[in-house]
């Protein structure tokens, strides 16, 4: 059976307009947001429209043999969406309702197409909050990001993606719809499937309708900015913040090359001559908030740090910016940026802040870092230029080392971005032989043939032998 019967099947439930095949229109599926990776064409692109277009996308793939990539906004980092071996990509921009807020039960139903800033802002006159906020929300879907398990800012006080999902709806590798979780707060029904299927990063499932809970946004915050003259007076702070038992909803780190190349962007009197600035902002009621901030800036103080606090909104929302700003900047400077997210334990963190300066000294790498630090979850950035040879080679060397580190030290290969194909060849460092036939057996409980997402995440069975 050919790609031309898929295709022509594929228009008969989608219509044609939801069927593309044009090469021209298909080149930009062909990669995602992670660099350095080989890109791979598809065959075709689907937009279904309903849970029952998937399900006859994901038929049609099972009769035609061809592999089936789900794909949100395309801005993960680690080539999570990339067709290895040609086939569909189904994209879920055109299922972007939003079903219900409820806020009887501080809950939301929506469609995997649903960009996260947009959920934020439709919430926020509920005055409610759904605080998973990866840097890239105004862009990534809330399907991309459940697939992934993605955080953010605020992951430190409020947690990531799974602690927020309730429900889902999902297309199963031979086209039934299964749901599972609800709105329901307490729920032990059988084994955990919405956690099994939140960050499975497409590998098992399509997910095609999501429910989640939302909380009371805070009534106030105050945003701290503190300097340091050295990395291991910052990496204390953040242990020592921590240890005084105040929990920040963020604790941000910036080293100096990551500094100097936001400030030549944006231009917004970062200190440049610093060797690591913390953003640290505390949330909640007005009391709790004044004791909380009072005990980060002594502690801050007791170590070294000059700190500031932020005197209004417009200073605030300065200092998010130049944050959010980190990776955008760094991308400017070499033409390859690659971004990794290994995370240790947060009393480990000035030892891998050390461990990564002294891996870009060796091998002689620019590496800015940045990254959620307070929750351990850095992002040593290298910047580079794939088109040369005989760095990347140093690059795929200090990459290695920057896992080694994170797992020498009880950490975990990735803290947000997921496995993907990207690190999909480290997996065993971290699980073990076994741990990974662990992972194929539900994989292929789940998908026997592969037929999900190939290539990503877990090895088929013949590429690992
Ligand atoms: C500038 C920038 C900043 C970022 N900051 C953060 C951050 O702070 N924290 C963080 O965690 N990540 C961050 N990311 C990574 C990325 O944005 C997140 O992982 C995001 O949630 C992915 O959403 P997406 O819609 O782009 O998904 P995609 O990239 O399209 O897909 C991601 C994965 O989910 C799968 N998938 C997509 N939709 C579905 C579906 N409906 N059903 C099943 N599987 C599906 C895909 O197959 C793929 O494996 C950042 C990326 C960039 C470029």
């Amino acid at each position: 059976m050919s790609v031309q019967e898929a295709i022509y099947t594929l228009r008969s439930v989608l219509g044609k307009e939801n069927v593309i095949t044009a090469k021209e229109d298909l080149i930009c599926y062909s990669f995602d947001a992670t660099a350095d990776l080989p890109e791979h064409l598809p065959d075709l692109l689907v937009t279904p429209m309903t849970v029952e277009q998937v399900a006859e996308v994901i038929k049609a793939a099972n009769r035609y043999k061809m592999p089936v990539y789900p794909r949100g906004s395309g801005t993960n980092l680690s080539g999570g969406t990339v067709p290895v071996r040609g086939g569909i990509v189904l994209s879920s921009l055109k299922m972007n309702k939003i079903l219900e807020i409820d806020p009887d039960n501080l809950t939301a139903t929506v469609q995997p197409g649903v960009i996260i800033q947009t959920l934020n802002n439709t919430i926020a006159p509920h005055g409610l909050i759904y605080p998973p906020d990866p840097g890239s929300m105004a862009t990534a879907t809330m399907g991309g990001s459940v697939a992934e398990c993605s955080g953010g800012l605020r992951g430190l006080k409020y947690g990531v993606t799974r602690d927020y999902v309730m429900g889902l709806e999902v297309v199963l590798a031979n086209g039934d719809i299964a749901r599972f979780g609800g709105k329901t707060v307490k729920n032990v029904t059988a084994y955990d499937m919405v956690r099994l299927f939140t960050g499975s990063e497409g590998t098992l499932g399509i997910i095609t309708e999501i429910i989640v809970r939302l909380i009371p946004a805070p009534e106030t915050r105050e945003t701290m900015f503190a300097t340091f003259a050295d990395l291991t007076t910052a990496g204390r702070s953040i242990t020592e913040i921590i240890r005084s038992k105040v929990i920040p909803a963020t604790m941000e780190i910036m080293d100096r090359v990551t500094m100097e190349t936001v400030e030549n962007h944006a231009q917004i009197g970062l200190p440049t001559e610093s060797e690591a600035i913390l953003l640290v902002e505390v949330d909640g009621i007005p009391e709790v908030v004044r004791r909380e901030a009072a005990t980060v800036r002594e502690v801050i103080t007791r170590n070294g740090g000059v700190v500031k606090t932020a005197a209004g909104d417009h200073e605030r929302d300065q200092l998010w910016a130049a944050r959010r700003a980190a990776l955008p900047a760094l991308a400017r400077k070499r033409p390859t940026t690659i971004l990794e997210d290994a995370t240790v334990p947060r009393s480990k963190i000035t030892e891998m802040l050390l461990a990564i300066q002294n891996i870009g000294r060796r091998y002689n790498l620019t590496i800015g870092t940045f990254g959620h630090a307070g929750d351990g979850n850095l992002h040593p950035t290298i910047l580079t230029d794939s088109r040369d040879q005989e760095e990347m080679e140093r690059v795929h060397r200090a990459v290695d080392e920057i896992f080694k580190a994170a797992l020498s030290m009880g950490g975990t290969l990735t803290g947000e971005h997921g496995i993907g194909m990207a690190k999909a060849r480290y997996l065993p460092w971290e699980y073990g032989e076994k741990g990974v036939q662990v992972l194929q057996k539900i994989k292929e409980a789940l998908d026997p043939e592969y037929l999900l997402n190939p290539g990503k995440m877990v090895p088929c069975r013949e590429e690992r032998k």
